[in-house]
């Protein structure tokens, strides 16, 4: 049964990271937008991630006025630092980018609610996007389901899959995705923080890897990401073999209090790269870019490719310009942002171990706080990897000369 026909500037289908962002900026633009989500619950959240928004999505943060409601909700301001068998490379303190953690449990209802705050956001909570509503080539409209199994249609100039890493409205549409393997896995589990720390800490034990993401209410979730063939040992106990991998992490200054779960395990999770536009639709957050999530890089590039968008079409959808127009000019910046930092995040998602140029860059890293600073840039992913490689290359060799040669005739050592 078709109930209702809605018109409206823009439909964007997932009401989480992504979509919650471009619904505020577009409301904000005057336009108005149909936010659906599958969901009924307003206080649902992602459940599978480490939450850690990377200092590249804090500025967009700020822009939406959630920063200071993400911080008084518990969310704590964090850097970022990793260890490798040469030693920790860290940024200086006043030197180095903070992030945001706050758990999805938190964070996903504070997005929400702003979004549905907004003047010109209708939110439309347990609705299914189950169809794309097409002129010719272009989709102009969303069929969506409601939990009494009641269609509507919605009608718009601008439809937007914001609907994560398996994305319907990308299948719908026929938009292609291309799939690069995963070759480790994760389990993962909260600990009470009895060490008060602040910073994330990456442990790369090349290949096998463990993280540390502190966060609010006194809790840091450890992470395991290990390469596949590890799979049966986890399997077998998960929870023991969590434990293990954190008791076995080195130099942590550190150590867990007690263990308060849930006990999080994803197992498979293959990079997935789809092309942002196609006529009368744009993709944003993972629906458009789901990456390795060792990086942490989803949820600030969510917010962040939620902004672009809206940014790119406001014209359009005021009238100034064709449609197309906006989304070539959307499609340009997410490929010029993080088509880059996505091509180095695939290369090493496949569970390989560091290649020579990968150690020579933390040796010379962990020795040198310059070098330490840029990496910290990158990492964070303030910078690309262009201006990454201009910026530390030459200093790197210069570093890796004067700390390595005295030691192996050329070889950066084996371990310090
Ligand atoms: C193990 C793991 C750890 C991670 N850790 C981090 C981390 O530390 N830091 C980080 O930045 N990122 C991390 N990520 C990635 C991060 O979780 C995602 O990048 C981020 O949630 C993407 O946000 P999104 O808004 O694009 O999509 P999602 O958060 O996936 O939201 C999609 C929304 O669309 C809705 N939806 C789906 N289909 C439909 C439909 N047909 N109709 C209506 N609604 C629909 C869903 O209900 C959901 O609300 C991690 C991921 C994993 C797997």
């Amino acid at each position: 049964m078709v109930r209702r026909a809605g018109e409206y500037d823009a439909v964007i289908v997932g009401a989480s990271l992504a979509g919650c962002t471009a619904a505020i900026l577009l409301g904000r633009g005057g336009a108005r937008v149909a936010l659906v989500e599958k969901s009924p619950d307003p206080g649902a959240f992602k459940r599978i991630c480490s939450h850690m928004v990377q200092a590249s999505g804090v500025p967009t943060l700020e822009r939406l006025d959630l920063l200071e409601a993400i911080v008084a909700a518990g969310g704590i301001r964090s850097r970022l630092r990793f260890w490798t068998e040469w030693g920790w490379v860290e940024a200086p303190p006043e030197r180095a980018a903070q992030g945001v953690n706050l758990r999805r449990e938190l964070l996903d209802p504070i997005v929400r609610e702003a979004a549905a705050a907004t003047a010109g956001v209708e939110l439309m909570l347990g609705h299914e996007a189950v169809r794309l509503l097409r002129d010719g080539d272009a989709v102009r409209g969303v069929a969506v389901r409601d939990r009494d199994g009641v269609d509507a249609d919605l009608r718009a100039t601008l439809v937007v899959g914001a609907d994560g890493r398996e994305s319907h409205v990308a299948e719908l549409a026929g938009v292609p995705a291309k799939t690069l393997p995963h070759g480790r896995f994760a389990y993962a589990s909260y600990f009470e923080n009895p060490s008060g720390s602040l910073d994330s800490s990456v442990w790369f034990l090349d290949p096998q890897i463990s993280a540390a993401f502190p966060t609010d209410g006194g809790l840091v979730l450890y992470v395991a990401m290990q390469t596949k063939d590890r799979l049966p040992e986890f399997r077998r106990d998960p929870k023991a073999a969590l434990l293990a991998s954190v008791a076995a992490i080195p130099e942590s200054s550190t150590r867990p209090g007690r263990e308060v779960g849930p006990l999080l395990g994803k197992l498979q999770m293959p990079n997935r790269v789809r092309g942002p536009v196609a006529p009368g639709l744009a993709l944003i957050g993972d629906a458009a870019l789901a990456t390795d999530p060792l990086f942490g890089v989803g949820c600030g590039w969510a917010f962040q490719s939620g902004a672009w968008l809206a940014d790119c079409v406001a014209p359009a959808l005021h009238g100034a310009e064709p449609l197309q127009k906006g989304l070539a000019r959307y499609r340009r910046r997410h490929r010029r942002e993080l088509r880059g930092h996505a091509f180095f995040i695939h290369d090493y998602a496949n569970g390989r171990r560091f290649n020579p140029i990968e150690k020579l860059a933390f040796f010379a890293a962990a020795r040198d706080p310059e070098l330490a600073t840029m990496f910290d840039a990158y990492a964070t992913r303030q910078i690309r990897p262009t201006q990454m490689f201009a910026k530390t290359i030459p200093r790197t060799i210069a570093v890796a000369a004067r700390e390595a040669l005295p030691h192996r005739g050329g070889g950066v050592p084996a371990s310090r």
